[in-house]
């Protein structure tokens, strides 16, 4: 009886560390090498080509375009130097997200919200931000973690995920940390006036959210970033520095042109 339950125990301890070496086993096969993590960014976004309706207006991917390419000529040369392309989706959500690789995805909803070429700037020179910190890259190892055991539990019930969830899951859906947040902030806005474009409409574009999500659900965009009223305080002191960028980069001759 006594060696009975022990067995039982030593049963019950062997099972719960192969557990943990099988969801081991599976995030070191996902997502532990840089390629890996490119690699997964890759099928996500050729997903999100193959589901999402494109935006059927070309004046309007034309105008994104312009504004993305804009703040891509600012970025380090190795960033520069990324495949980029840029795609304005038919999705109301006002929602914009960048993947590794320099995949651009804008939400049409997002037009309405940032709806001046110096307010479309502040969202992509933030989301580019996530990109050049570091941020998205960190996001999809945090999110492996959970892919890998609902995979697994999937496996066990017999559940099998679609492959655009567990993409989704990888790639768009952990909100970045508070702290990636004011990051993306500041390097967002530094961004933006580098290219010519005028840093007070990071503010604007603050606002306009908040206008935006009162007296109804709060945009998909703000439901994954921190409070308007923070963001406006923590930008104000940033403005000064940031006209002085935007003022020496007309000077140079980079005056936007972009027009919606
Ligand atoms: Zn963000």
């Amino acid at each position: 009886m006594r060696f009975g339950r022990s067995r039982r125990w030593l049963f019950a301890i062997l099972t719960a560390l192969s557990g943990v070496l099988i969801v081991n086993l599976a995030q070191a096969q996902l997502f532990t090498t840089k390629k890996e993590v490119e690699r997964s960014h890759r099928t996500q976004w050729l997903l999100t080509k193959r589901h999402m309706p494109v935006y059927p207006d070309e004046r309007v991917q034309r105008y994104v375009r312009c504004i993305a390419n804009d703040l891509i000529s600012v970025l380090d040369e190795e960033w520069q130097a990324l495949n980029w392309e840029v795609i304005v989706f038919d999705d109301e959500s006002p929602n914009a997200s960048v993947l590794l690789g320099g995949k651009i995805t804008v939400h049409s909803g997002i037009l309405r919200v940032a709806d001046t070429p110096d307010a479309l700037a502040a969202v992509l020179g933030h989301e580019l931000a996530h990109l050049t910190e570091g941020h998205v890259m960190s996001r999809t190892r945090r999110a492996s973690g959970t892919t890998a055991a609902s995979i697994l539990a999937s496996a066990a019930t017999g559940i099998h995920r679609s492959v655009v969830e567990q993409g989704a899951m990888i790639g768009m859906q952990l909100p970045f940390q508070r702290g990636q947040e004011s990051d993306a902030d500041v390097v967002g806005l530094q961004y933006m006036s580098r290219a010519g474009y005028d840093p007070r409409a990071g503010v604007y574009l603050w606002q306009n959210m908040k206008d935006m999500s009162q007296g109804g659900r709060p945009p998909e965009w703000l439901s994954t970033h921190p409070r308007e009223d923070e963001r406006m305080d923590a930008m104000i002191p940033l403005l000064v520095p940031n006209l002085k960028l935007y003022n020496e980069a007309h000077e140079a001759g980079r005056i936007p042109n972009c027009s919606p």
